[in-house]
C-alpha cells in the first residue's frame, strides 16, 4: 500500500516537473517490479536517451535481483542461508558483499543500543504474519538466548564470519532493501543520472531533486491507507518508514507483526510507525526499527545524537513526534486534520 501511496505522491511531483522548461531536454523514465525481495521495487530517472534509459533501470533491477539471490532467507541457496546453516558449526568465509553488510549490521545493533539486531532471526524465523502463525512462550523462551549481535563474530582479515553459539540465525530484512537502493543509485550516479528515485518496500533515496521542485514523499496514517499525516520534501537524500501494519496478524487484540524486539522475542510495538530521513537508505533502514524496540523517548535521543539523521514517530496514542531538525518551531500552532 504504502508503495502506491509514495507513487502516488511521486506522480503529483512528476506532473509538475514535467511542465518546466528546465526539463526540455529529456523525459522521466519509470519502472515498478514486483516479488524482488519480497516487495516491488520502483525506479524512476530523468533520462535523455530512452534505450540509455531502460537499460539503467534494468541494471538497477538486476542489482536488486543479485542482493534478493544472495540475502534472502527464503531461498535456500542464498549466501545468507548457507551462513544460518553453518556458521554455528565453523568459521565460514564469506563473500566481501556480505562480509561488508554483516559490518554495516552490526554498526548500527551498536548505534541503537541493540534494537537493531539481525539475529532477531533466532526467534523470528518461527513467525510467519500470512499464515498467522506465532512462536509459543516455551519456544521463545528456549531460542532467546540466540539472539544477540554479539555473538556474530566477524573476522575481517580472514573475511569470516561465526556465530558463537547454537541456535543463532540471522536476517537482512531490516536493512538489505536499504542498501540495496544505495546500490542501485549508485549504479545510475556512476550513469551519470542526476534526477532519480529508487524505492524498495519501505526504503527509498532520490538524487537531486524534480527541476527546482524536492521529491515529495507521504507518510501515511497508520491504520489508512489513504491518509498522508505529513508530506516530506527530499533533495539528495534517502528515507526509510517502518510500520506495524506492514506484516501482521491481529489476534485476541494483540497485533504481531514483523519488527521483533531482541530482548523478548515478542514484536515491538512502542511506536506505530518511524520515517528516517538521512543521506543513505542504507543508514535509514538500519535506523527505522529503533523506536518500536526502545520507545520514541530514547529513540529520539539517539536520532537527535546523529547530525545527519531526521525522524517523524507515530506513538500508539497516535502522537506525532519529531527529531530536533523537524520540531516546528516554538508557538507554531498546531492544525488538526481530522
Ligand atoms: P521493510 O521490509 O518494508 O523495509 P522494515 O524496514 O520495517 O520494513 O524492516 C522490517 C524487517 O526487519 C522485518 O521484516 C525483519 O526482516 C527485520 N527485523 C525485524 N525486527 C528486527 C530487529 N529488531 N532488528 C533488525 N531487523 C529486524
Ligand atoms: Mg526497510
Amino acid at each position: 500500500m504504502r508503495q502506491l501511496l509514495n507513487a502516488l505522491v511521486i506522480g503529483a511531483a512528476m506532473l509538475l516537473a514535467a511542465s518546466t522548461s528546465a526539463a526540455a531536454q529529456g523525459k522521466w523514465l519509470s519502472r515498478q517490479v514486483d516479488g524482488i525481495m519480497g516487495t516491488r521495487i520502483y525506479v524512476e530517472i530523468w533520462s535523455e536517451d530512452d534505450a540509455k534509459g531502460e537499460a539503467a533501470i534494468d541494471a538497477v533491477m538486476d542489482e536488486m535481483r543479485h542482493i534478493d539471490d544472495s540475502m534472502s532467507t527464503y531461498k535456500s541457496t542464498s549466501e545468507v542461508s548457507k551462513v544460518n546453516a553453518l556458521a554455528a558449526q565453523q568459521v565460514l568465509p564469506i563473500s566481501p558483499e556480505l562480509f561488508k553488510l554483516l559490518t554495516t549490521a552490526l554498526e548500527y545493533s551498536r548505534i541503537t543500543e541493540g534494537a537493531f539486531d539481525i539475529t532477531y532471526a533466532s526467534v523470528g524465523y518461527m513467525y510467519d504474519f500470512r499464515a498467522r502463525k506465532r512462536p509459543t512462550d516455551e519456544q521463545i523462551k528456549a531460542a532467546l538466548p540466540a539472539i544477540n549481535y554479539r555473538h556474530v563474530i566477524l573476522d575481517p582479515v580472514a573475511q569470516t564470519v561465526h556465530f558463537s553459539q547454537p541456535g543463532v540465525r540471522i536476517d537482512l530484512g531490516g536493512i538489505a532493501k536499504g542498501y540495496s537502493v544505495d546500490c542501485g543509485i549508485e549504479i545510475l550516479q556512476k550513469l551519470g543520472y542526476t534526477h532519480a528515485l529508487v524505492n524498495a518496500g519501505g526504503d527509498s533515496r532520490v538524487i537531486g531533486d524534480r527541476f527546482g521542485r524536492p521529491w515529495i514523499v507521504g507518510i501515511r496514517h497508520p491504520d489508512n491507507p489513504e491518509q498522508i499525516i505529513m508530506r516530506i520534501p527530499l533533495v539528495d537524500s534517502a528515507f526509510s518508514t517502518s510500520g506495524d501494519y506492514e506484516r501482521f496478524f491481529d489476534e485476541d487484540g494483540v497485533r504481531y507483526h514483523h519488527i521483533i524486539d531482541p530482548h523478548t522475542g515478542h514484536s515491538a510495538s512502542k511506536v506505530r510507525s518511524a520515517t528516517v530521513i538521512a543521506p543513505t537508505a542504507t543508514r535509514t533502514d538500519g535506523l527505522s526499527k529503533t523506536a518500536f524496540v526502545l520507545g520514541p523517548e530514547a529513540a529520539l535521543r539517539i536520532y537527535d545524537g546523529l547530525p545527519d539523521v531526521d525522524a517523524v514517530l507515530v506513538t500508539p496514542a497516535g502522537k506525532v513526534l519529531y527529531s530536533k531538525g523537524l520540531q516546528p518551531p516554538e508557538g507554531t500552532p498546531t492544525i488538526r486534520t481530522q
